[in-house]
Formats: structure tokens, sequence, C-alpha cells
């Protein structure tokens, strides 16, 4: 399949949609995901247009992977989960459902279950305290 440039994400990376942002750089973006699976759930992406990260440079996963590390770093301060899940899908079997690659950076808490994987979407309001943490984290 070839990339879509109007995917969600590469509309919010030109700004034609709003994002609760956390982080940029010249290659990356970090946002507060819109469907939490966890509160202070995060997407990283690289700005480089990639579908999956077997069609991603190896310049721009390094890139999408330092941030990711920067972001889980911030989170882990800034938020205090007891534990943190990254993933990463590739393609529609793999509940890959925005053809933009990305890694998720989602909080766990001991005992707590995840919400299931974007179903109930949050008002931005909500997540900006929230990113607000993770950014002075950073
Ligand atoms: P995936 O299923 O791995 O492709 O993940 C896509 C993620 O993007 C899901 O967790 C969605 O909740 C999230 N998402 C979809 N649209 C937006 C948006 N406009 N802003 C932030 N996150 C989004």
């Amino acid at each position: 399949m070839a990339y879509d440039p109007d995917n969600i994400f590469a509309k919010i990376l030109r700004g034609e949609i709003p994002c609760v942002k956390v982080y940029e750089d010249a290659k990356t973006l970090a946002f507060m995901d819109v469907m939490p699976q966890a509160s202070g759930h995060t997407l990283v992406i690289p700005k480089e247009a990639a579908e999956n990260i077997l069609d991603l440079s190896a310049e721009g996963l390094v890139a999408m992977m330092a941030t990711t590390q920067k972001i889980a770093k911030a989170v882990k301060k800034g938020l205090a989960p007891d534990g943190m899940v990254l993933t990463q899908f590739n393609g529609p079997a793999a509940g890959q459902t925005v053809f933009h690659v990305h890694f998720h950076i989602i909080p766990r808490t001991d005992g707590a279950p995840l919400a299931p994987h974007g179903r109930s979407m949050v008002d931005a309001a909500s997540l900006e305290p929230i990113a607000a943490k993770i950014r002075s984290a950073l």
C-alpha cells in the first residue's frame, strides 16, 4: 500500500488538525493519544512519510527511537507509572489503524487493565495537564 499523505498523522504534521503536543524536534513529533489506553498514553512519530517501520529509513528509525526513549523517560519522571508498554503495529492484521509509523508509550499501573485500543475519545482539554507534566519532565 502506498503512503497516504492524507492520513491523520500527516495532517497533524502539516498543522491541518490539532494535537496536544508533548515534544517536537527536526525529525520527530510526540503528542497525546486522543483515545488513550491508559492515562498518559503518548505517541511518537517521525516526520518522514513512512507507512510502517519497514518503510522508514534507518535515519528516521534512529530519530523515532531516540525520541521514544526520551519521551518514555519523561513519562516515567512526570507521571511515575508502575511500568510502561512501548508498542508499534505494522499493517491492519497487526492492529495498525493509522498508516504513518508511530510508537505508543502506554503507562501501566499495577492491577489496572488497559482500555481497548482506539475505542473511546477523550476531550483534548483533559489531556493538556497530563502533557504538561510530561513536558516539564523533559
Ligand atoms: P495504531 O492502531 O497503532 O495505528 O494507533 C493509532 C493510534 O492513534 C490510536 O491509539 C488512536 O487512538 C490514535 N489516534 C487516532 N487519531 C488521533 C488523533 N487525531 N490524535 C491523536 N491520536 C490519534
